[in-house]
């Protein structure tokens, strides 16, 4: 697996089988994604899915128009389709009821398009797509795309259910966190449990369970509690981001880590980490402690995921 980014700016990972490569969300715009990919040796033309946590605007910048490129398939919980579909047409330019009657009638699917959309910002200045992700500049600036949620296929799992792509399993869980219908996922590859719980303001039991026998545990590790008391966010937004629905801290990733956590991942990422509220010693710091007892050289190495750069790639 490949961390792509993570962090308040954009989460985005890559996730392979020997046959079957996924997106975990697309924030990052498709020109970025794109680029950090090839960065990290990854061919984005190879990707099969893309699946999705949640609808904030750091999980899904580059949705469409990646998924457009790439002619893959979406899948996301019905919910937060329509969240996300009301974050891309603020103006109801579209409505959930629309899109339906839309895909009823065999509409939205293989219309000329252009590859970009001016609320992710994928967009030059001037309206024209970049062409950095892939087709000619010539095709981009004489395509229009109508319908700027138009997904090449969309696929609805239900939170706290399983379903596989290719052969990768995806089972998902339910994450207190404040969007419509947010998940956190276990992937199951070629035997190798991967965990993911990024964007949740608590671990409750239901969480820690599923998370229990992951080789690979990517836990949230998203402020330190002074730093945001103090730092510069508006109070509401604090209370928010401290709140049941918010973010985990550090002294809670490393609460779940000390009591909840199975000790059996061969790696563990921290991810998730403020950029305003946060260092990355003090995150690791935390979690070292909790793991202290646990940590020797065959597992629990504990690695951050990072906003600007690839990760390095975890094979097992
Ligand atoms: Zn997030
Ligand atoms: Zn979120």
């Amino acid at each position: 697996m490949t961390v792509l980014a993570s962090g308040s700016k954009g989460n985005c990972m890559v996730l392979s089988s020997s046959r079957t490569r996924i997106l975990v969300d697309a924030g990052l715009s498709c020109r970025e994604l794109f680029k950090r990919m090839r960065a990290a040796g990854e061919d984005p033309e190879t990707l099969d899915a893309v699946v999705v946590t949640h609808e904030h605007q750091d999980h899904v910048q580059g949705l469409a128009v990646t998924a457009r490129k790439l002619g893959i398939p979406v899948y996301f919980t019905e919910a937060t389709h329509r969240a996300w579909m009301r974050w891309m047409v603020p103006q109801k330019r579209m409505t959930y009821a629309d899109w339906l009657e839309k895909r009823k009638q065999g509409l939205g699917t293989g219309d000329v398009e252009m590859e970009g959309d001016a609320e992710t910002g994928d967009f030059t200045a001037d309206g024209v797509a970049p062409g950095a992700c892939g087709g000619t500049e010539v095709e981009e600036q004489t395509k229009v795309e109508s319908d700027p949620c138009r997904l090449p296929a969309v696929e609805y799992f239900q939170a706290g259910y399983s379903f596989s792509v290719g052969d990768i399993a995806v089972s998902s869980f339910t994450i207190p966190h404040d969007a419509v219908d947010p998940v956190g996922f276990v992937f199951e590859v070629e035997g190798i449990r991967v965990g993911l719980a990024t964007d949740l303001g608590y671990v409750p039991p239901n969480v820690a369970q599923r998370l229990r026998g992951c080789d690979v545990l990517m836990i949230e590790s998203n402020h330190d509690l002074e730093m945001l008391r103090d730092g510069p966010y508006p109070w509401s937004v604090k209370q928010r981001v401290m709140s049941r629905v918010g973010h985990l801290s550090n002294d809670a990733a490393a609460g779940y880590l000390e009591k909840n956590y199975d000790g059996q991942a061969t790696y563990v990422v921290l991810a998730h980490l403020s950029e305003s509220n946060n260092l990355p010693a003090l995150a690791r710091v935390a979690a070292e402690g909790a793991l202290r007892e646990r940590i020797n050289l065959l597992a629990n190495r504990l690695v951050l995921a990072q906003q600007h750069e690839p990760m390095a790639s975890i094979c097992l």
